[in-house]
């Protein structure tokens, strides 16, 4: 019996591969326009870090991670998410020491033992982003602004950016208390893990997608009357500079995020074109992780987007590519010449396709449809005697004949024959 790949694991084949080679390629590019540099983080980290980073009370930490004991009896977690481990970098080689603000961006997969449905896999990708060292909303606003820029940049109207603040260690505990008190005489409605982490994670029940929690928390207090001042001025100037650069947005009273490590700005990219799995990119702000892995006192801000989310959205584009010339070629003598005009066409950067072997020209030609490259170029006994074939357009139709040399056709293709 053949061998299958593992469920919720999979393969990224040729024909969907070039819609996330373009989504990665779109985020590079539009991500260094604002200063954002690479980071390459391991995918294998110690259990702690995330432990101590994304909270024990926490959907991941509590039943999502791929954790085991290695060889030299290390308890080590396959990743995942990316923010803590680029912290932890951030914290062990110092980057602070030189200057606190750093400007990252990862991308690869991450692990989570999820059901695997429509856009939830066990191994996913993510591409994400990290701005450390500035408290200031300005700040926010740019990444928001930036996330906003790499969905127009894909041509996406969906997904809409929608923004909330969960508050400080100063103001969060008095709302944790209040939506305590609120959900004390509600709480026979709440799932069993709502009612589980009542005391532990209490916020969780406000973005729990269950009817009962759902209902449960209707007419909730919000966190948003319960911001202090300071927290309160942070949100409102966030959207200020929102406004300013006109990046929309809508805000969602009840996102309370899964991760413990937030503080003030969270936001989540969202669609409804995906079911439940809403959520395209999410994140927010984390004044306390740096400290709480041990690093010094430092704010962040970041996101991440689930790329399989993303290629989702894409799916009705055509990403598939074509090669620039077929040369078709007829006879013993012409197949050599053809493979010779190949490799020197493709050493001057034109992507060139033949038959291998050679076969009829009617084989050839079905071929040359399939690779639907935009040129083709027929040579055969008279043509090399000659040493000029005919190079058409398969896009315009026109054909003009062109000498048998690798510059010549080149020059021709380029010249808009
Ligand atoms: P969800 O509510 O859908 O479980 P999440 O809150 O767990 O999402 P984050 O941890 O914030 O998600 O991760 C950021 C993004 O990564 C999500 O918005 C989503 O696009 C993507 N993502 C998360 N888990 C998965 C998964 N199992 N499969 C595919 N994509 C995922
Ligand atoms: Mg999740």
């Amino acid at each position: 019996m053949a061998i299958t790949g593992i469920k919720g694991f999979n393969d990224i084949l040729p024909g969907e591969v070039e819609k996330w080679q373009h989504i990665e390629a779109t985020a590079r590019r539009v991500f260094e326009l604002y200063g954002l540099s690479e980071i390459r983080i391991p995918i294998l980290e110690k259990t702690e870090l995330f432990c101590r980073s994304i909270g024990d009370a926490t959907d991941i930490v509590e039943k999502e991670m791929y954790s085991f004991v290695d060889k030299g009896e290390n308890k080590v977690t396959m990743r995942p998410e990316g923010t803590a481990s680029v912290m932890r970098a951030y914290v062990e080689h110092k980057m602070h020491a030189l200057d606190p603000v750093a400007r990252l961006y990862y991308m690869g997969p991450m692990f989570r033992y999820e059901r695997p449905q429509k856009g939830r896999y066990r191994q996913f990708h993510q591409i994400g982003a990290e701005i450390t060292g500035v408290a200031a909303p300005t700040v926010d606003a740019q990444v928001l602004t930036m996330l906003t820029h790499f969905f127009q940049e894909l041509g996406l109207t969906e997904p809409s950016l929608q923004i909330n603040s969960l508050g400080c260690p100063c103001c969060r505990p008095a709302y944790r208390e209040a939506l305590k008190k609120f959900l004390l005489d509600r709480i026979d409605k709440l799932c069993d893990d709502c009612k589980r982490r009542y005391d532990t994670n209490p916020l969780r029940a406000l973005d729990c997608k269950s009817a009962g929690c759902q209902e449960a928390t209707q007419g909730a207090p919000s966190m948003l009357d319960h911001l202090c001042a300071e927290c309160g001025d942070h949100f409102d100037k966030t959207r200020k500079y929102l406004e300013l650069v006109g990046t929309p947005y809508s805000i969602n009273q009840r996102m309370v995020r899964g991760l413990d490590y937030y503080t003030r700005t969270t936001f989540e990219m969202v669609t409804t074109m995906l079911g439940s799995q809403s959520a395209v990119a999410a994140g927010g702000r984390y004044d306390g992780l740096i400290s709480s892995i041990g690093g010094p006192q430092i704010p962040g801000i970041g996101f991440a987007m689930g790329v399989e989310r993303v290629a989702l959205l894409l799916a009705e584009k055509d990403f598939s590519r074509r090669p620039d010339l077929f040369i078709a070629a007829l006879g013993d003598e012409a197949h050599p010449e053809a493979f010779r005009l190949m490799s020197a066409l493709q050493r001057l950067g034109l992507a060139v396709e033949i038959d291998y072997e050679g076969k009829s020209l009617k084989s050839q030609m079905r071929r040359a449809d399939k690779f639907n490259s935009r040129f083709t170029l027929i040579i055969g006994g008279d043509e090399l005697a000659r040493g000029t074939a005919p190079l058409k357009n398969m896009d315009g139709g026109s054909q003009i004949d062109v000498n048998l040399d690798a510059a010549s056709i080149q020059a021709a293709m380029t010249g808009g024959a």
